[in-house]
């Protein structure tokens, strides 16, 4: 099975290659990153191949600049585009415009060279992103996903963890609706040991407000301290490609098109619950939600859906 990633030079490509190169589905991995940065990969793939032969893993991985080596590829992952910046805290929308053209030119090329892949979109604004990358290859909505709620899961996996003092495994959450400030903790569906966290004793000293702000901030705190994500998004990418390489059938977040699916929210990318197999996205899950997070969700399918029209008409795309 084979993978490519573009932006393999950047920190979230060349970590994620690392992780994917791990699967035991993919036997091909291409990394397509811009000439300048060939001599680069090239480093990284000979670091890598010593890594993974101590795991006994041997898979073909390429550098190329070349696009048309992405051919036949089952998944192809974007990640090229400016991050943002340790200097300055940003948010992610503030790369939406520099960020729209390369995704929308990668997203030709794939249609172009690899037109049985599913396009899997990290690049920020991540939700935007998809969008556009959906737009611009002419793909069906399920073959097109962005990563980012998924994440957000993790980081809010990892609070409620650390502060119920249970094993990681035993909790169950998920936050919807936009990888940046208008993110949706769906709290009254999380779950420890199978019960609702606030069954717990530790539920009342539980300070919700700061662990979603922990969460919203958690990609800029990591910025801040080593200037970039690298192992968090990596390994939740390699959690969505697996689900899709090995058909697995999970429940994950992603950002997916909506027509309507979720409370009427329609032409727009959002992260919802997706049901991930050989397919790609197979079914978006319908879900309830109680009044606040309905009112955050619709909240953030408005903010989205208008930063997304802005830009496409910006940009003419
Ligand atoms: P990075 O280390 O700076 O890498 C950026 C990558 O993009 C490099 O491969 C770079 O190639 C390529 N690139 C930059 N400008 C380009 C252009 N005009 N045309 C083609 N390629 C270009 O950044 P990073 O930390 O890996 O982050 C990459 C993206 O992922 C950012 O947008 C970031 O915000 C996003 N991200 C998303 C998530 C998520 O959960 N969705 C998580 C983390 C990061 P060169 O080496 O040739 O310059």
């Amino acid at each position: 099975m084979k993978v490519s990633i573009i932006g393999a030079s950047g920190r979230v490509g060349k970590t994620t290659a690392f992780c994917i190169s791990e699967d035991s589905s993919v036997d091909d991995l291409v990394l397509i990153s811009r000439k300048s940065s060939n001599d680069k990969v090239e480093g990284e793939i000979t670091d890598m191949c010593d890594a993974l032969a101590a795991r006994d893993i041997g898979i073909k991985h390429t550098s190329s600049s070349n696009i048309e080596d992405i051919s036949d590829s089952k998944i192809v992952i974007i990640t090229a585009g400016i991050p943002r910046k340790k200097q300055k805290p940003m948010s992610r929308i503030d790369l939406v415009a520099p960020n729209a053209k390369i995704v929308a030119k990668y997203s030709k090329d794939i249609a172009k060279y690899s037109q049985n892949a599913t396009i899997l979109v990290i690049t920020n604004p991540v939700d935007i992103m998809t969008y556009i990358a959906l737009k611009s290859s002419g793909f069906d909505k399920s073959r097109v996903l962005g990563l980012g709620n998924h994440l957000d899961s993790l980081r809010l996996k990892n609070r409620i963890a650390d502060h119920f003092d249970v094993h990681i495994s035993e909790v169950h959450t998920r936050v919807i609706g936009e990888h940046g400030d208008y993110m949706v903790p769906l709290l009254s569906s999380t779950t420890i040991g199978g019960m609702p966290i606030e069954y717990l004793s530790k539920y009342t000293s539980f300070n919700i407000d700061e662990t979603i702000e922990q969460v919203k901030n958690a990609g800029n705190y990591v910025i801040g301290k080593k200037g970039a994500t690298e192992y968090g998004p990596a390994y939740a990418i390699s959690n969505v490609a697996s689900a899709i390489l090995k058909d697995e059938k999970k429940i994950l977040t992603v950002s997916t098109f909506l027509e309507g699916e979720i409370e009427g929210v329609n032409d727009v990318c959002l992260g919802v619950p997706v049901k991930l197999g050989v397919k790609g996205a197979e079914r978006i899950i319908p879900i309830k939600m109680n009044k606040q997070e309905k009112s955050l969700f619709l909240e953030a399918a408005n903010t989205v859906k208008a930063c997304t029209r802005n830009v496409m008409k910006k940009l003419d795309l």
